[in-house]
């Protein structure tokens, strides 16, 4: 650290990205797609439209939004837009907590809460997920605080049902309720219709996961017209040309794509259950995921052990250290058919072995 770092960032630790290594390894770390955005995206990334980069983009995105609003219902003063979701949270933190109106999340979930927390200097209280790693809604009914909830949740791919984020919503009327909800496409539920109710639901999307398209960095929330108010005043604050003109075009193809999407969603969540039925075969203890990826756990094999010989086998799978009750936990993302098998191979064999390692 240099002596000119501002003291407010004294002991902040950032976030740790998975590992994003080109090629060489079967990746099923950061839940992207393991297929192709749909073609009539592609066909927006052509040399034309790169021929516009001398101009900046529209910043209010006009286009985008009014797409989005059609699909999702709603009116464009409904939608704001975020370079990725990780850039929409942060407007969102910014926009609504503060010293005097912390926010509550639980232990086991996204961990860039946190860390978005301690970087604006937001008080938070992490509400321990239960014994079975679901989150209590109790926990979070009247509670009088902020709240962001990942929906299916972050890690788990453990999902609350609709009735219960309006519950908390509904019980929580003077603090923001933020459902992000990342994976929700995977799951087939959403909590967007509750926000024409909710004046404090504000919903979070994003293009990474379920439209193929996490290195084009897009994403949008959705709410009552003057919570987006709120964070776009905050978006224009800080980057005002936020999304590139090459992402806002490839943002509405991916729209236009529906049927492209739903085959491979139907795809993605099949190879899912599969996975999850072969490796509770092999005797692992697995999570009832709505997303697209699964978090697994051997009861006889640390999960040190087996990350670290999936990682020799050429296959990465993502682990986490903290909360310590995760650590013998991994998260795999759902990949091709093709890549599930080879991980089911690289358990079988680890799993015959048992924990070779630790014994050695
Ligand atoms: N929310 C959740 C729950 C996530 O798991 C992730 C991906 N790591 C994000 C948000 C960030 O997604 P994006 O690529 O849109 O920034």
């Amino acid at each position: 650290m240099s002596k000119y770092f501002s003291k407010r960032h004294t002991g902040l630790a950032p976030y740790v990205p998975g590992e994003q290594p080109r090629g060489g390894f079967i990746k099923l770390n950061t839940n992207e797609a393991p297929y192709p955005p749909a073609p009539a995206v592609l066909d927006t990334l052509n040399p034309g439209a790169a021929s516009c980069l001398n101009l900046y983009p529209d910043p209010d995105g006009t286009a985008l939004r009014a797409k989005l609003a059609a699909y999702h219902g709603v009116d464009s003063c409904n939608i704001v837009l975020g370079n990725g979701s990780d850039e929409t949270l942060a407007f969102i933190f910014l926009a609504f907590f503060d010293g005097s109106h912390g926010v509550a999340f639980p232990d086991v979930t996204y961990g860039l809460y946190p860390v978005l927390a301690s970087l604006f200097n937001i008080p938070y209280t992490r509400i321990p997920v239960g014994d079975t790693l679901d989150v209590n809604v109790e926990d979070y009914i009247g509670i009088d605080r902020n709240i962001v909830l990942a929906n299916p949740n972050a890690q788990t791919g453990i999902a609350l049902h609709i009735g219960e984020i309006e519950r908390i919503a509904g019980t929580n009327p003077n603090r923001v309720v933020v459902i992000d909800e990342a994976y929700a496409d995977f799951s087939g539920f959403s909590a967007i219709p509750l926000t024409g109710t909710y004046e404090n639901l504000v919903v979070v999307r994003t293009y990474s996961k379920s439209r193929f398209m996490a290195g084009a960095r897009l994403s949008y929330a959705i709410g009552d017209s003057s919570l987006i108010a709120d964070i776009e005043t905050v978006r224009r604050s800080y980057n005002p040309y936020n999304i590139n003109s090459v992402t806002l075009a490839a943002g509405e193809a991916a729209i236009d794509c529906g049927d492209y999407y739903t085959e491979h969603w139907r795809r993605i969540t099949n190879t899912r259950d599969r996975t999850a039925l072969a490796m509770r075969a092999l005797g692992f203890t697995l999570t009832d995921s709505s997303a697209n990826f699964l978090f697994a756990r051997n009861r006889d094999i640390p999960g040190a052990e087996i990350f670290g010989r999936l990682r020799e086998g050429g296959i990465l799978v993502r682990r986490f250290d903290s909360p310590e009750r995760i650590s013998d936990w991994l998260r795999i993302t759902v990949g091709t058919e093709g890549q599930m098998e080879a991980l089911i191979r690289a358990l079988e064999s680890i799993v015959k072995r048992g924990g070779a390692y630790a014994k050695k």
